[in-house]
């Protein structure tokens, strides 16, 4: 089959149907309607086989993880997903593939009601670029730069499981069989934190995703923020799954420091907290506190016995 046949095949109807594409893929380019009062937000993602991926990992899970991660970027503006852009190479035209992947990609955007509106197709090595776009009310996105000494830091879910299931996956921890497949599971099949995200509209100073490891996330708010944080280690939410593998793992570092989560990190003035709580209390995965941004600069992650386990990092 031709590479416009596929393309027409595979991507002229991925996603939700929006009133608000006036002209998508099959054009051009697109053109879409931005609500009023509202701004444009921007996620972005990139996947490469060999640096995210083995070049034969399973496509259904690639499309659903490229609309994820894409769209907990979006999440972390406070953001609600509307339409998705997709840059896709490939080294052949390979119909399987592209049919496993735009069922991994259709499921989850249709499911958070985004649209696929357009893209371009290439060929070279596998890699995925995804850009997810999405609208929030005007002034209510937090930014990187925003936090200030007192506020609260909290994160959404748990944490250190796509990094326990990379070091099974790799070999450098022995998991019972369940075990390893839930973590698997969790690496495979991550869940954008959409409800969240607008949960914490006008609340959060700043707010940033975790895939690459909430020590590395919040630091970077934090320089931005020109500020510090102290954080609580035995504080940090961790699956029950996780909590039972924790000792042998060194203790709080891998939750601290490990990527892949698709979670969030947020900081929130203590005028705001009660109001954040009630807000994510009425959700599926709500927030947990974790530490308090404060004038000293750098992050401190402090055990109970008081050693700093974030020695070294921001
Ligand atoms: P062009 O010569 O404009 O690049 P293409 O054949 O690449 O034409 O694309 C035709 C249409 O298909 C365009 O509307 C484009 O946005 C869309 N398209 C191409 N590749 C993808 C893709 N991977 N995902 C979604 N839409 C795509
Ligand atoms: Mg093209």
């Amino acid at each position: 089959m031709a590479e416009f046949e596929l393309i027409q095949r595979y991507f002229s109807r991925a996603g939700s149907r929006r009133k608000d594409v006036t002209l998508g893929v099959g054009d051009d380019g697109a053109v879409l309607q931005v609500r009023e009062a509202h701004a444009l937000a921007v996620g972005f993602a990139t996947l490469a086989a060999g640096s995210h991926f083995l070049p034969d990992a399973d496509p259904e899970t690639l499309g659903h993880q490229a609309v994820a991660l894409s769209t907990n970027r979006l999440a972390a503006l406070g953001a609600e997903p509307a339409w998705l852009t997709l840059a896709l190479t490939l080294p052949e035209a390979d119909e399987s593939w592209m049919e496993a992947f735009s069922r991994g990609l259709d499921r989850l955007c249709t499911r958070l009601g985004m649209a696929l509106v357009g893209g371009d197709t290439t060929r070279g090595p596998l890699a995925i670029t995804v850009q997810a776009h999405g609208l929030v009310p005007e002034h209510e996105s937090p930014r990187r730069g925003g936090t200030k000494s007192g506020d609260l830091v909290y994160v959404t879910g748990c944490l250190g499981l796509a990094g326990l299931a990379m070091l099974a996956q790799q070999g450098e921890i022995r998991l019972p069989a369940p075990d390893r497949a839930i973590a698997a599971r969790s690496l495979a099949w991550p869940e954008p934190r959409v409800d969240q995200g607008i949960a914490l509209r006008g609340l959060a100073s700043a707010a940033t995703d975790l895939s690459d490891g909430l020590a590395s996330g919040l630091s970077r708010v934090l320089q931005a923020s020109g500020v510090g944080a102290t954080l609580q280690a035995e504080a940090l939410p961790v699956s029950p799954l996780l909590a039972r593998h924790l000792a042998k793992l060194g203790g709080w570092m891998l939750p601290l420091s490990a990527g892949g989560d698709c979670e969030l990190c947020l900081t929130v003035p203590p005028e705001h907290q009660v109001a954040l709580e009630t807000r994510f209390g009425r959700l599926e995965v709500g927030c947990t506190w974790i530490g308090t941004v404060d004038r000293t600069p750098g992050l401190r992650c402090l055990q109970s016995d008081g050693t700093d386990i974030a020695a070294g990092f921001g």
